[in-house]
C-alpha cells in the first residue's frame, strides 16, 4: 500500500459526494440508490466492529467459522484495509493510546491528524513494520491470513455489486448511479463513521472510567458507529464484548454478538464484573494521582504482551 492509493481512497468518495449532491440537487436521486448505500455502509461497518475489531483485535468472543467468515469479508469490503493491518495498526494504538507511538492520536498529531492524515502520511514500509511487529498473533489464524491475501477480491466486489444491483433496475445510468452510491459515497460515510472513532472519541466527550489516555464516550458516534462511540468504556475493559455498558448506551453490536450467542453462533463472550467496573469509576475516591495505578488493569496487560 502506497500513499496514491490512499490519497485516492480519501478523495474518490469524497468527490462522489459531491457528485451525487449534485444530481440529487437536478432530481437524479431513487430511493433504491439511498437504500443501497445506507445497508452497505450498516453491513460492511458491522464488518469492522464484530470481525475487525471486538472478534480479532480484542478476542472478545468466539464466532462460528461461517459467521466469522461472513463478517470478515464484510469487513473487508468496508475498504479499511485487510484485517491483518487493521488489526496491527490497532493494537498499537491500545499499546500506546495518546502516548508517543499512537498511530492515530489528536492529542498528539491534532484531531485531522487522528481523523485521517496519518493514513496519508503511513507508507507502506511503516505498514509493513507495524504488521511485523503487532500483527504477529494474527499471522498464525489461516482464515485472517486468507482474507488479508484477497483483500483486493473483497473489494473490489463491494464496488461491482451495487452497479449490478443498480444495472439491473436502472440499465446503465443504474449502474453508474448505484456504484457512486453503494460504492464510493459508502465508502465515505463508513471511513469517516470509523475514523470519528479514533478522532472525535479521543476528544469529544465524557470519562466514565480511569485510563492513561484521553478516551471518551460520545454518544453520536455511538449510535453512528454501532457503538464503537463508547469509547472511554472500550479502552477501560478492551476484552469487553459490550461497548455500551450502561442500559442506556446503545450498542447494536454488542446487541448482535447477545443474540448470536444466545442462538449458538457466538462463544465465550467475554463480560466485566460489576465489581471491576465499579473499581475503575471515575469519582471522588480517584485523584489524579491514582489514575495511573488504576489505569493498567490486568486485561491491558495481557493485551500489550500478545
Ligand atoms: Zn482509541
Ligand atoms: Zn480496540
Amino acid at each position: 500500500m502506497s500513499s496514491l492509493p490512499i490519497y485516492g481512497l480519501v478523495g474518490l468518495p469524497l468527490a462522489a459526494v459531491i457528485l451525487v449532491a449534485y444530481q440529487a440537487a437536478t432530481g437524479d436521486v431513487s430511493m433504491f440508490n439511498v437504500i443501497m448505500c445506507l445497508v452497505g455502509v450498516v453491513l460492511t461497518e458491522f464488518g469492522i466492529t464484530f470481525a475487525y475489531h471486538r472478534m480479532v483485535v480484542h478476542k472478545a468472543f468466539e464466532a462460528h467459522p461461517v459467521i466469522k467468515a461472513i463478517t470478515l469479508a464484510f469487513g473487508s469490503m468496508a475498504f479499511q484495509g485487510p484485517v491483518l493491518h487493521w488489526a496491527s495498526v490497532h493494537t498499537k494504538h491500545h499499546a500506546h493510546s495518546d502516548q508517543e507511538g499512537d498511530p492515530h492520536s489528536p492529542t498528539i498529531g491534532g484531531f485531522i491528524h487522528a481523523h485521517f492524515e496519518w493514513l496519508l502520511e503511513m507508507n507502506s514500509k511503516e505498514l509493513d513494520t507495524v504488521v511485523e511487529k503487532w500483527g504477529t498473533r494474527y499471522k498464525k489464524d489461516p482464515m485472517l491470513v486468507w482474507f488479508t491475501s484477497t483483500f483486493l477480491f473483497w473489494a473490489l466486489l463491494s464496488l461491482i455489486i451495487p452497479a449490478v444491483l443498480g444495472y439491473m433496475v436502472g440499465g446503465w445510468h443504474g449502474a453508474w448511479t448505484g456504484f457512486l452510491w453503494g460504492g464510493l459515497v459508502r465508502i465515505f460515510i463508513s471511513s469517516h463513521v470509523t475514523w470519528s472513532v479514533n478522532s472525535v472519541c479521543h476528544f469529544f466527550g465524557s470519562r466514565t472510567y480511569t485510563t492513561t489516555d484521553m478516551s471518551r464516550n460520545n454518544p453520536i458516534v455511538g449510535l453512528l458507529a454501532l457503538g464503537e462511540g463508547w469509547h472511554n468504556n472500550h479502552h477501560a475493559f478492551p476484552s469487553s464484548a459490550v461497548h455500551g455498558l450502561a442500559w442506556w448506551q446503545i450498542d447494536p453490536t454488542g446487541f448482535m454478538i447477545r443474540l448470536f450467542e444466545r442462538i449458538g453462533l457466538v462463544s465465550k463472550v467475554t463480560r466485566i464484573p460489576e465489581s471491576l467496573m465499579q473499581k475503575r469509576r471515575i469519582d471522588s475516591q480517584h485523584t489524579a494521582l491514582n489514575v495511573q495505578t488504576l489505569a493498567l488493569t490486568e486485561e491491558e496487560e495481557v493485551l500489550e504482551e500478545a
